[in-house]
């Protein structure tokens, strides 16, 4: 018997291969069975097209069998089988497909299921194994051969026996090395659950002897084990079987089953796309947040199928970051994948279909909160933060997307709130959308900045969470209305001055301010009659871009800059406080120091601001009482 060498820079390729292109050694059975169902698939498609042949389904499998004593792990198939010079081509040349010769020579088309195409998946085996033995009987050959090699020296190829049409492929499995067990590629067990995880929804049945215990007969005590044979794969994926047959619980299992959450799914969608590109795909918008969704631990991204294998267990360019709460699988038989088939190329196609799905799951969403509005808010309570980030993201490139899905707490309402219910209800002369920030409803309810803009009837919405201001800094304008915070300086409300003092106590107010602002230099920009206070004697307001409860965020941040607005100390001149300013102004400049430090230090307190100096503020007030 004759070794022959690999062909080509085959010796090279093989260890280059093993080594190199699959990461993990599991994969090595998902490639043969794959190869197991591409086989079947060919005789399949020789029975469609050759009247002599029927095609009983039940004759076709593939079969897993352990032989532990001898390290041995057969996966053998009733599929198209191969000749000699099938075994001395498609085996002895690495990176040469007969299945992709075969695709060409029927001429078929890009979406039939047949898996194989660059003709290095076989090899894979010896990630495992340190012999291969392929025993084979091709279709319409009455020889059976047999094709067995030690990796890298090279094959032989003999006759031998073998009764059925079809493929045995033997593996001699590595002894274990001190980091690697290699035992457990004889385990049922384990192997049934790479099977589970990466051949599930290969189209035949997947069979396998599964060792079980028993009773012996007449025995109340003793067991014995005996051999079960199991089907291990599902075969049919439900994306693939039709809608109408499946049911609500079908889904919510499946979504259990793949451990995506323990909550159920507030909604499923489940769609089958043909066109430019071809995609089924089920996708899930969960209930609750998982309790790491909001750390760098999170991965999103959604299980991706080719043909029905698994290909990639999260696939992060399937989902904008924004939507990285949803779950589900994408199953295509478009993409280009790379040679080890765990990575994909960046290619056209998979743009194509995450665009795709980005759309439906908003317009989902969107549905979500037009017809079922209660559960839109339970989702929008775990994830309405998420969607915020992304109109804060990426310079407010896909506001245009989330814009619609934003909800904020009411002043009117006294409950969430659209954006689009806003501005439908905004009266025609109001120019702007306003908004308080603050920590809490209750919080911002008591602003007295508030005040004028509640008096006017207008609306406010309630910015409570850390991105709300910065998100709408992103969508600049909704409807063509800006945002206005009630803090900053000018709100575009339109006062009625009937009130007006006469200009010499103008004059005097302004002397006033003036010598306030020196005492509080370093602290305020100016100090300023109000124009929207009403019953609280004074407030802060700001001017320019960065308002004070960005101040806050910022500066809470790890990274913080000591970022300082521009505040303005606005005080109400129609309140009795104001009275003794004046008085103290022309009586007692001490006195005044002292009541200016204190009504700032009220107005830091109001914003939620912390005071400089607590204690000298403490001292301050016992000073009021002596
Ligand atoms: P690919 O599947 O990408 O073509 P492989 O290295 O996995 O590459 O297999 C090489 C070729 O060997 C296949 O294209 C096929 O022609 C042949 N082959 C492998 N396994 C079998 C099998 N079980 N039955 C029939 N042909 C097989
Ligand atoms: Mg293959």
């Amino acid at each position: 018997m004759v070794t022959k060498q690999f062909k080509a820079e085959s010796k090279r390729l093989l260890d280059i291969m093993i080594n190199s292109i699959y990461t993990h050694r599991e994969i090595f059975l998902r490639e043969l069975i794959s190869n197991a169902s591409d086989a079947i698939d060919k005789i399949y498609y020789k029975a469609l097209t050759d009247e002599s042949l029927s095609f009983e389904k039940d004759n076709y499998y593939i079969k897993i069998v352990t032989d532990k004593e001898n390290r041995a792990l057969k996966i053998s198939d009733t599929g198209i089988g191969m000749t000699k010079e099938e075994l001395d081509d498609n085996l002895g040349v690495i990176a040469k497909s007969g299945s992709l010769n075969f695709k060409k020579e029927n001429e078929l088309k890009d979406g039939y299921d047949i898996i194989g195409q660059f003709g290095v998946g076989f090899y894979s085996a010896f990630l495992v194994s340190d012999t291969v033995t392929v025993i084979s009987k091709a279709f319409g050959s009455d020889e059976a051969y047999k094709w067995e090699s030690k990796g890298a020296e090279g094959y032989t190829i003999e006759p031998c026996e073998k009764d059925s049409i079809g493929t045995d492929i033997i593996l001699k499995i590595k002894e274990n090395t001190e980091d690697e067990n290699f035992d457990e590629y004889l385990d049922e067990y384990k192997l049934k659950s790479i099977i589970k995880k990466y051949s599930d929804f290969i189209r035949y049945p997947i069979k396998m002897d599964i060792t079980r215990k028993r009773l012996k007969e007449d025995s109340e005590k003793e067991y014995e084990d005996y051999t079960e044979e199991q089907i291990v794969n599902s075969m049919v994926p439900i994306w693939r079987k039709n809608k109408k047959e499946l049911s609500k619980e079908d889904y919510e299992n499946f979504y259990s089953e793949k451990h995506y959450g323990f909550d159920k799914p507030i909604k499923y969608i489940h769609t089958s796309v043909d066109g430019a590109v071809s995609y089924n795909a089920i996708l899930f918008i969960p209930e609750k947040i998982p309790y790491d969704f909001y750390t760098k631990e999170y991965e999103k991204g959604l299980e991706l199928y080719s043909s029905g294998v698994l290909i990639m267990n999260k696939c992060p360019d399937l989902l904008p970051d924004y939507f990285g709460f949803v779950k589900g699988i994408v199953d295509s038989e478009d993409l280009s994948l790379n040679i080890s088939r765990e990575i994909l190329q960046h290619d056209r196609q998979l743009k194509l279909i995450a665009k795709n799905i980005k759309t439906k799951i908003k317009n989902e969403l969107e549905n979500i909160l037009k017809n079922e509005r209660d559960k839109y808010e339970e989702f929008y309570k775990s994830f309405g933060r998420q969607l915020k980030y992304g109109i804060y993201s990426d310079f407010g490139s896909n506001k245009d997307v989330l814009q619609n899905l934003l909800m904020f707490y009411s002043s009117k309402e006294k409950k969430m709130v659209t954006l689009d219910e806003y501005v439908s209800r905004m009266p025609e002369e109001q120019k702007y959308i306003y908004y308080a920030a603050g920590e809490s409803n209750e919080r911002i309810e008591k602003l007295p900045q508030t005040e004028i803009v509640l008096d006017k009837g207008y609306e406010i919405l309630y910015f409570t969470d850390d991105i709300d201001e910065f998100a709408v800094r992103m969508i600049m304008k909704y409807k063509d209305k800006e945002f206005k915070s009630v803090s900053s300086g000018d709100l575009g409300i339109e006062i009625e001055e009937n009130e007006k003092s006469s200009s010499s106590d103008d004059k005097d107010n302004k002397e006033l301010f003036e010598y306030m602002k020196n005492i509080l230099s370093d602290k305020v920009k100016d100090v300023r009659e109000s124009k929207r206070l009403k019953n609280h004697p004074v407030c802060l307001s700001n001017e320019g871009e960065l308002t004070i409860e960005m101040e806050k965020i910022l500066n809470s941040m790890p990274n913080n800059q000591n970022v300082k607005a521009d505040k303005v100390l606005e005080v109400n001149i129609n309140h009795d406080v104001f009275r003794s300013l004046k008085e103290a102004y022309t009586k007692d400049k001490d006195k005044l120091d002292l009541y200016t430090n204190l009504l700032y230090s009220q107005a830091l307190l109001i914003e939620g601001l912390s005071i400089n100096d607590p204690v000298e503020f403490t001292s301050n007030i016992c000073k009021l009482m002596i």
